[in-house]
């Protein structure tokens, strides 16, 4: 299979880490994930990879009720870079080299996010793990995927989460819902989808920056989406 994209951005939910679990980090969620990941690499596509943190702490979750919001966000920032340090783990379980940059320091555990080393251990096959999402509260881990995606130069963000594309509506509640499989910017962030928040929509949008949905879940979905196939939704200027 020839790759459709040379470097791409994937974002990770922390969500997809814990599969079936409450809460945590599910070794068989991660190492399969690992897999498809891996091959993907192995065919010289340059991944830079956005984790997320939901499966241990989310600021705005029932359990930060009545924290400082900063604070909570922090925490939830502090989480993701335990996630890209189990990923990392997993890789290097997979054969694959990769490096963790975090956007908050914490240089005993992982280098700071420099945005030409980032470039360079890509070019050198590496894949690189962005952790501590934008460094900064009030964000998400999609808007640090759309701020990686665009600093390194990537082709797409591919965001892999738990449902397979954008609906036109919850389709665990409502049965006539439909799956977009190809949908714009403005018509994503004029309905208020529910697919990415609308900081990290409007980046993507204005960077030029297109933007795949699939589920991390569904087996080959992203060796599907790196192919060219069409797979989930795909988020286009
Ligand atoms: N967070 C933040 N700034 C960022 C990225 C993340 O404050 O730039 C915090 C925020 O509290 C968020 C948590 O980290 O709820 C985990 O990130 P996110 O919810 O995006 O993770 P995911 O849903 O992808 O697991």
């Amino acid at each position: 299979m020839t790759p459709k994209y040379k470097r791409i951005l994937l974002k990770l939910s922390g969500e997809a880490l814990m599969g079936g679990d409450a809460f945590g980090i599910n070794r068989q969620s991660i190492e399969s994930i690992v897999a498809e990941v891996a091959a993907v690499a192995r065919m010289g596509v340059e991944i830079g990879a956005v984790i997320g943190g939901g499966n241990i702490f989310r600021g705005v979750a029932p359990g930060a009720a009545g924290m400082d919001r900063a604070t909570a966000d922090y925490m939830g920032m502090l989480a993701t870079i335990m996630n890209a340090l189990a990923l990392q783990d997993a890789m290097r379980h997979a054969g694959i080299v990769s490096r963790v940059q975090s956007a908050l320091n914490v240089e005993q555990v992982v280098e700071p996010y420099i945005r030409g080393k980032a470039i360079r251990y890509l070019e050198e096959g590496k894949v690189v793990i962005f952790a501590a999402g934008t460094g900064n509260p009030f964000f998400t881990t999609d808007t640090a995927a759309a701020l990686r995606g665009s600093e390194i130069g990537a082709e797409i963000v591919l965001k892999a989460t738990k449902v397979d594309g954008i609906y036109s509506a919850d389709p665990t509640r409502d049965a006539s819902a439909q799956r977009y499989r190809r949908i714009s910017f403005d018509e994503a962030i004029s309905r208020n989808l529910k697919v990415m928040d609308a900081t990290a929509l409007t980046l993507c949008r204005d960077q030029k920056l297109p933007i795949n949905v699939f589920s991390i879940f569904k087996q080959n979905a992203l060796l599907r989406v790196i192919a060219g196939e069409d797979e989930g939704t795909l988020v286009h200027l």
